[in-house]
């Protein structure tokens, strides 16, 4: 199954030709150091557990990538996410996604479902992120699982049947449960994150997440949207204007430390709007 078609091209150098895509930073570039902005988590419109969780663990200072995206993040839109790995990306969609999650009144309940996921390309990823996500989340009421194949299926499906609220995970077992677990239901997601979506991709887990992404839409009764069509590359359902209106049931983020081909298309297949948060090289 391919993704590109005519179509997606075009789109691509219509709305990345003034990028400028730098060959050398491809996967390869590790900047060990984070850069500080400057300001300060407690500066964020976000719940006052959520900063002294930060702080408890020394988050006090927001890096360059932190300052530009959560802000964008926190107002809901759908964002592909740029910079070095090793820049602090996990916090600009944790911090949001936890603050939305605490934020619902009535309180979440277990029955609820899942309600954001996050899909990394390793099982090692999987459980820094789960850990990342449970050093800020001391409501105990907002359940964090992750699902990467490390237990067995009968203790992850338990786990999705007594209910889950993020999940985290590797594309193939969350499209496995997704589509053999019938406790795990995808109507109530309202976040979709992917990251190292570069790596995603290198590990050649596009198809993969195309049936996520299917199996996620079409539970969400959304006509106007079809991927499947998009990818056959046949003619889209809709205009392109009715197209670019922001699809409110669904925010999506994509994060990756390089931008090719590949990403844009991801982009354009996964979110029918977004903006573009750049914080490559900057410190
Ligand atoms: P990326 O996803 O961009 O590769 P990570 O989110 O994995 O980066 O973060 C890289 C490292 O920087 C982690 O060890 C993380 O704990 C640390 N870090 C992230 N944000 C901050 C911050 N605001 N202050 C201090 N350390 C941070
Ligand atoms: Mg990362």
């Amino acid at each position: 199954v391919e993704i590109s078609t005519a179509k997606h091209h075009s789109l691509f150098s219509e709305k990345y030709k003034n990028v400028h895509i730098n060959p050398n930073v491809r996967g390869a570039s590790v900047v060990e150091k984070v850069f500080s902005a400057g300001n300060q988590f407690g500066e964020l419109n976000i719940h006052k557990h959520i900063i002294s969780n930060l702080e408890k663990h020394k988050y006090t200072l927001l890096t360059n990538v932190q300052e530009k995206a959560i802000p964008e993040v926190l107002s809901g839109k759908n964002c592909l996410i740029r910079s070095q790995t090793g820049s602090g990306k996990t916090l600009t969609y944790a911090v949001p996604i936890l603050n939305t999650l605490v934020n619902i009144t009535p309180k979440l309940q277990r029955t609820d479902g899942v309600q954001a996921i996050v899909v990394v390309p390793t099982r090692e990823l999987a459980l820094q992120t789960h850990e990342l996500f449970n050093k800020l989340n001391t409501f105990q009421w907002i359940i964090i699982g992750q699902i990467c194949g490390g237990e067995n299926r009968k203790t992850e499906k338990d786990k999705l049947r007594r209910g889950v609220h993020v999940l985290i995970g590797t594309p193939g077992r969350l499209l496995d449960h997704m589509l053999h677990t019938a406790a795990f239901n995808v109507k109530h997601v309202r976040c979709l994150v992917l990251d190292e979506a570069d790596r995603l991709l290198d590990m050649g887990f596009k198809k993969d997440i195309v049936r996520l992404v299917e199996e996620i839409d079409s539970h969400k009764g959304n006509s106007s949207y079809d991927p499947l069509a998009m990818l056959k590359g046949q003619k889209a359902s809709k205009t392109n204007e009715e197209k670019t209106t922001q699809n409110d049931e669904r925010q999506t983020l994509l994060l990756s430390a390089t931008l090719t081909k590949g990403i844009a298309e991801l982009a354009d297949f996964t979110m029918k709007k977004h903006v573009y948060i750049d914080a490559l090289d900057e410190s």
